[in-house]
């Protein structure tokens, strides 16, 4: 191996093999190799590489479970990734606090369900919680169909211990649930993409598991009264822990891909869910139901967990299912202010139509986070171009709205060349200079973000 990348007590390798595993992730950013993959097994290690990088001018591009859709794992420039995947122990479960200690490579879904079993409740859950990090959802604030109530992964970082690129180890925030002491240097991490510093713990909030559940599947003949019920439900002041949309091609590609029983002869369904108090939660589904009513809704209750599980497991199946129609997918996660969710969804099924593009949408629609997928082959050079296009007009739409161009998924690679568009140049300026101050060498992700 390269001196250079001999790290003595470190497990790092420079095989072909593992370059290629770590070169991409779930996005269409190209996918480039690193020089090498690291993996560490606890902080002091993490130091010591970031610290080796510094000295050597070399990238670090931190790594969870790769399920990012916006490039920012995959490498650029000469670099090591830094995998965390063997840093996955729950550290400490306090219950009288209520908070959870966890390393960086620890899944989301596995810590749901250990504090599930323990009768506490970690809300954010990314519709790819089987397999992504928390350490990747910390650094992209991931957020997922629960966020309509319980918001998403920065309403539950108290603390987090993190590696800076000279190999200093900083620890912000921390067991208090309430804390105004200087620059909130955690808010900071949150959602940085690993351009400032490699995050090595975390200390979450947990809540009590709500008691019950309800949950209801909505059937619309027609797309925007979908949307006019996700503003009139909130604005009756009922706020379900869901409201997942789905349009008529969503439903179709699930149908072909893995038949559930969904009904393919509808324009759009919303699956809502409502979680608390036996007694409150059925009076507000008896509202819900009401609103849907009115709009020509109609619902349906899943009756069991068996029929709730088909539901979900139908609504998380969509992404693979639309690799079925086309094999590319360009999926931008845009968000607009909640009473704009039917313009949205009517000005995008027009511009489908006057590209002949099929564009697919879906999401969180009671957030206004709405997953637009433009469906293309990117072996057909045309179409492809067509589709790239078309990235630009999405986001046109969605800031004439007061929109934004990201809810969650986060710029990386895919949107840098589009992060001018929302943010003006003095605030453009502020956040390149805290990227200066973290990281003054550039050695943190490099090219992420700001292109
Ligand atoms: C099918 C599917 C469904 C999805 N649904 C959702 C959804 O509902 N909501 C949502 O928000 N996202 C969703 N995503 C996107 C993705 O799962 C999230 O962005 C997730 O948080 C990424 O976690 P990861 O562990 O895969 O991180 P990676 O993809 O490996 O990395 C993502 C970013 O985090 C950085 N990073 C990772 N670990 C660390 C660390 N320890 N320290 C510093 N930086 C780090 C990386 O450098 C990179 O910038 C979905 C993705 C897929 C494939």
């Amino acid at each position: 191996m390269d001196n250079l990348l001999n790290i003595p007590g470190i497990e790092i390798s420079t095989g072909k093999e593992d370059l290629l595993c770590y070169s991409f992730d779930a996005s269409n950013a190209e996918a480039a190799l690193p020089m090498a993959v690291a993996w560490p097994r606890k902080t002091d290690e993490v130091a010591r590489i970031i610290k080796h990088a510094y000295e050597n001018n070399l990238g670090i591009i931190s790594r969870g479970a790769g399920t990012g859709m916006a490039g920012a794992s995959v490498p650029r420039g000469r670099g090591i990734v830094l995998s965390f995947e063997k840093m996955k122990k729950i550290l400490d479960v306090d219950t009288r606090n209520m908070t959870v200690v966890v390393e960086p490579g620890v899944i989301n879904g596995r810590l749901q369900k250990e504090l599930e079993y323990l009768g506490f409740f970690y809300p954010p859950d990314p519709a790819s919680l089987n397999t992504c990090t928390i350490g990747g959802n910390v650094a992209t604030n991931a957020g997922g169909p629960r966020a309509l109530k319980y918001g998403v992964t920065r309403d539950y970082v108290m603390g987090i211990e993190a590696v800076i690129p000279d190999g200093a180890v900083i620890s912000t925030g921390g067991k208090t649930h309430k804390r105004v002491v200087g620059y909130d240097l955690k808010g900071l991490l949150v959602g940085s993409e690993g351009t400032l510093a490699a995050i090595t713990k975390i200390r979450l909030k947990m809540l009590p598991l709500p008691e019950d559940i309800i949950t209801l599947l909505v059937l619309f003949s027609d797309l925007e009264a979908s949307g006019t019920a996700v503003a009139k439900i909130i604005s009756s002041k009922v706020i379900p822990r869901t409201m997942e949309l789905l349009d008529r091609s969503s439903i179709e590609a699930i149908e072909n891909y893995k038949p559930t029983g969904l009904p393919a002869d509808v324009d759009a369904l919303l699956l809502i869910e409502l979680d608390g108090y036996p007694a409150t939660i059925k009076k507000e589904a008896e509202r819900v139901v009401d609103i849907c009513n009115t709009l020509r809704g109609e619902v349906i209750v899943a009756e069991d967990t068996m029929a709730r599980e088909r539901l979900w497991e139908a609504r998380r199946s969509i992404s693979p299912a639309l690799y079925h129609l086309k094999p590319t997918k360009i999926n931008e996660d845009i968000v607009v202010p909640r009473d704009k969710v039917p313009a949205v969804l009517v000005e995008l099924r027009k511009l489908s139509e006057s590209s002949g593009i099929k564009i697919i949408s879906f999401g969180h629609a009671g957030d206004g986070n709405i997953h637009v997928n433009i469906m293309v082959d990117v072996n057909n050079k045309e179409e492809y171009r067509k589709g790239r296009e078309l990235v630009k007009k999405v986001f046109e739409i969605t800031l004439k709205l007061g929109g934004s161009i990201s809810g969650e998924h986060g710029i990386g690679l895919m949107k840098a060349p589009y992060l001018n568009m929302e943010v003006k140049e003095k605030e453009l300026g502020l956040m390149r200079g805290i990227k200066g101050v973290f990281d003054p060498k550039g050695i943190m992700n490099p090219g992420k973000i700001f292109g």
